[in-house]
């Protein structure tokens, strides 16, 4: 049993003034167990180059420990970054009796966050702090919340004795928000340690609040359309401005650029994009949910396309699309331009590869003078198919708190650490267990908050899905 002691409980309520959510399924031990790991953590700077992720993840390995975790299944695994700063990822393995005969299930989260300046908060980033119904700091949403969450959900469940029918996996990567190298090298190097059949992201999805903190939808994030950059660009060997010739790097590029403005991608869709429109359109009363809903019949209906892609919302999730983002060229108002380059940004649909979107310009692009170069290496990952057993285990978690509320599955545009896992066919699903107001949304940005109840209520989700998935 996890002991909270009256020290630690004065420290705690000295500090985070939270008032416990009491419901009669509400446990205060695991409230306040979740509480002082929250606190502590949040103030840890996880940011890169301050040298904390490893001691977060030291200390979440000794919360494990202390709850009864055996040494042989706490892994903390080192990790040199780029800028030579020894970070680390943390795996846990809770045992279960293998009844199941079915792979593990992996649970994920990210212990860095985003860098942030205490002169441009209103209160300390690194300082736990509770006010006006919310958890304010750096990281209580994005994403200490998950690696609280979980922590404390696996430590109550050791406690209660909970013997799940396959083993459950934690793993918490050091590096999401930078160069998400802790989750490829537990993909490439610790496979044994992380196998899963599945993954539930503790880094996406979540329950969406209106304005007045009335909820709207449960979304559960199941795919990731693929970032990625291309330059195009041309030369020329200039000359004087007073004698022009009739080549110009500005002008072959302005055309190529016109090109691009006006390819159509092609319309896709998939299981997830399908049922998102058909539980969306609902929502939508105008032309717009229609076009959702005949589309979510039929994805080929190219009028409900049309409609769709009309709205930069939604134009993402039918298609790929890439778009000019800066422009770079000339170097003297007196000279004929020696050179002109464009950045394109693309978002691939899930499916599509980086190489076929190159050959896509070179088809698009009609002057063969102009050179199309892919920036860095994006990597692309497939879409997660839904699992019904995980909708069903988890419309009953969210469903404990709101009856009735719509699960629906999603595909976002960034991407979160579980690209590699697709990539490494391990299906993902992001579900944090959160609910917010779309205008309470300040991960990576100021002053990031969390709802207080919703972080009580987070705990107890976790507790029912878990059981869910595994018993
Ligand atoms: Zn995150």
């Amino acid at each position: 049993m996890q002991k909270i002691t009256l020290l630690a409980l004065l420290f705690i309520s000295s500090i985070v003034n939270a008032q416990l959510v009491s419901s009669q399924n509400y446990n205060a031990d695991h409230q306040l167990l979740a509480l002082e790991i929250y606190e502590k953590t949040i103030a840890m700077r996880t940011a890169a180059g301050h040298n904390q992720v490893k001691v977060m993840a030291h200390y979440l390995a000794d919360r494990f420990r202390d709850g009864g975790f055996d040494e042989s299944d706490i892994n903390l695994i080192p990790f040199i970054s780029p800028n030579g700063e020894e970070i680390a990822s943390l795996i846990v393995r809770y045992r279960g009796d293998n009844s199941s005969n079915r792979k593990p299930i992996l649970f994920v989260a990210h212990m860095d966050v985003v860098d942030a300046l205490r002169k441009d908060w209103v209160k300390d980033p690194f300082k736990l702090i509770e006010e006006d119904g919310y958890f304010f700091g750096r990281g209580t949403a994005d994403d200490k919340s998950g690696t609280t969450l979980l922590t404390s959900a696996f430590i109550r469940l050791k406690e209660e004795g909970f013997l799940p029918n396959r083993d459950l996996i934690i793993a918490f990567t050091g590096d999401e928000e930078t160069e998400m190298l802790t989750i490829e090298d537990m993909v490439e190097n610790h496979r044994n340690l992380i196998d899963a059949e599945y993954a539930i992201n503790a880094d996406s999805g979540g329950g969406r609040l209106d304005t007045n903190y009335k909820p709207i939808a449960y979304q559960l994030q199941a795919a990731e359309k693929t970032y990625a950059d291309f330059t195009i660009s041309i030369t020329n060997p200039g000359g004087h401005s007073s004698r022009p010739t009739r080549v110009n790097a500005i002008y072959d590029l302005a055309q190529a650029l016109k090109e691009i403005e006006s390819y159509e991608f092609p319309i896709e869709s998939n299981d997830i994009t399908v049922e998102y429109f058909k539980m969306r359109a609902a929502a939508e009363k105008n032309e717009l949910g229609k076009a959702m809903m005949d589309f979510s019949i039929n994805p080929n209906d190219s009028r409900a396309a049309e409609i769709i892609s009309k709205d930069p919302n939604q134009i993402g999730i039918i298609k790929t699309t890439c778009v000019a983002t800066m422009l770079d060229a000339g170097h003297a108002e007196n000279a004929l331009p020696q050179s002109a380059s464009a950045n394109i940004n693309c978002r691939l649909f899930p499916g599509t590869t980086v190489n076929e979107i190159n050959s896509r310009l070179r088809q698009i692009i009609s002057n063969p003078n102009i050179k199309i170069n892919v920036s860095g290496t994006p990597k692309s990952a497939p879409a997660s198919p839904l699992k019904e057993e995980v909708m069903d285990a988890l419309r009953k978690a969210v469903h404990a708190q709101y009856p009735d509320l719509p699960v629906i599955p999603y595909m976002t545009t960034g991407a979160t650490d579980g690209r590699a896992l697709r990539a490494g066919g391990i299906p993902t699903y992001g579900s944090i267990a959160l609910f917010s107001r779309g205008e309470d949304n300040f991960a990576h940005g100021l002053n990031e908050r969390v709802l207080v109840k919703s972080f009580f209520d987070a705990l107890e989700h976790w507790q029912i899905l878990i059981h869910e998935l595994s018993q």
